[in-house]
């Protein structure tokens, strides 16, 4: 039998979270070889701590997909950095500047978001598919567009989350964002928004509560804004918001917003959930973004 000399590929993955880095390397099927998580603390202990995991568990190209915002413009002169942001000491802070002088090695960088759209895109709900706008519903509401490998944006990243939302006749409640009050869809269908109206966490609620009504309500607007904004082939939710439960009203309200004027195909593919393990996790995406740097 002839030998066929199989050289492993090292992929490197950074969920850079307000709270805690997520740090793991796997092989070029994104099995995972080694992971660690660790808190979130000052930019210089927290980046060292990377950088020490990926000097142990060497990687051939990483994928980060960070909290933001960020800067995400390649050649700015902010690429790579944390932009203006509460978090003590991160303002300002190199991600990537401190990460490739220290490791060597090539790196895609973009937002938590993003790279959970682009996990789902190259295996998740939309492996099939050219074109993706995926959401994420949790403690707050973000999207990105993917278009035939490409992220869409150019001058910053997308803010999905806070574009303008259609409070539903029954739900007067008046928003958890600061910026935009009971007129933006993070206000209006995050996680906090469902403790502030109900006084519970959304997990310990039952689904028929009409809360969840709203919500979908509010994913339906989403998925139709998007739909007639970029016409993507996938619409997928994930975050820990939405569940099954809630597609059959969500597919409903897009119809009703619909009042059949464009034709988007069967709704059951159009609008879905996410497919890779953990709910959109950004982890698989960043895997997919350092094969594709070495593609
Ligand atoms: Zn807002």
């Amino acid at each position: 039998m002839e030998a066929k000399v199989m050289t492993m590929t090292r992929l490197g993955s950074i969920e850079a979270g307000g709270t805690k880095f997520v740090l793991a390397v796997a092989d070029e099927n994104f099995k995972i070889l080694a992971s660690e998580r660790i808190p979130t603390t000052t930019p210089a202990e927290s980046l060292g701590a990377c950088i020490d995991f990926f000097n142990a568990n060497p990687v051939e190209a990483l994928g980060i997909g960070s909290f933001g915002p960020i800067g995400i413009r390649q050649g700015a002169e902010d690429y790579g950095h944390v932009l203006k942001t509460p978090k003590p000491g991160w303002e300002g802070a190199d991600i990537v500047g401190t990460l490739t002088e220290a490791l060597h090695v090539p790196i895609a960088f973009t937002t938590d978001v993003n790279a959970s759209a682009y996990g789902e895109y190259s295996v998740g709900a939309g492996k099939d598919a050219h074109s993706l706008v995926y959401f994420t519903i949790g403690t707050g509401i973000g999207g990105g567009a993917i278009q035939d490998g490409h992220f869409i944006g150019g001058r910053a990243h997308a803010e999905m989350g806070h574009t303008v939302v259609l409070p539903h006749p029954d739900d007067h409640f008046e928003g958890v964002c600061p910026f935009h009050g009971n007129r933006c869809f993070e206000g209006m269908a995050a996680g906090p928004s469902i403790e502030a109206r109900t006084g519970q966490p959304g997990e310990t609620l039952s689904r028929d509560e009409p809360v969840f009504d709203y919500i979908s309500y509010y994913a339906a607007q989403l998925a139709y804004n998007t739909y007639l904004n970029l016409a993507p082939e996938k619409i997928v939710f994930g975050g820990s918001v939405l569940s099954e439960a809630e597609l059959p009203k969500v597919r409903h309200y897009f119809e009703q917003l619909n009042q059949g004027y464009v034709d988007p195909g069967d709704l059951n593919d159009l609008i879905v959930l996410s497919g890779v393990p953990n709910n959109g996790s950004a982890t698989v995406g960043d895997f997919a973004m350092a094969a594709a740097l070495l593609a």
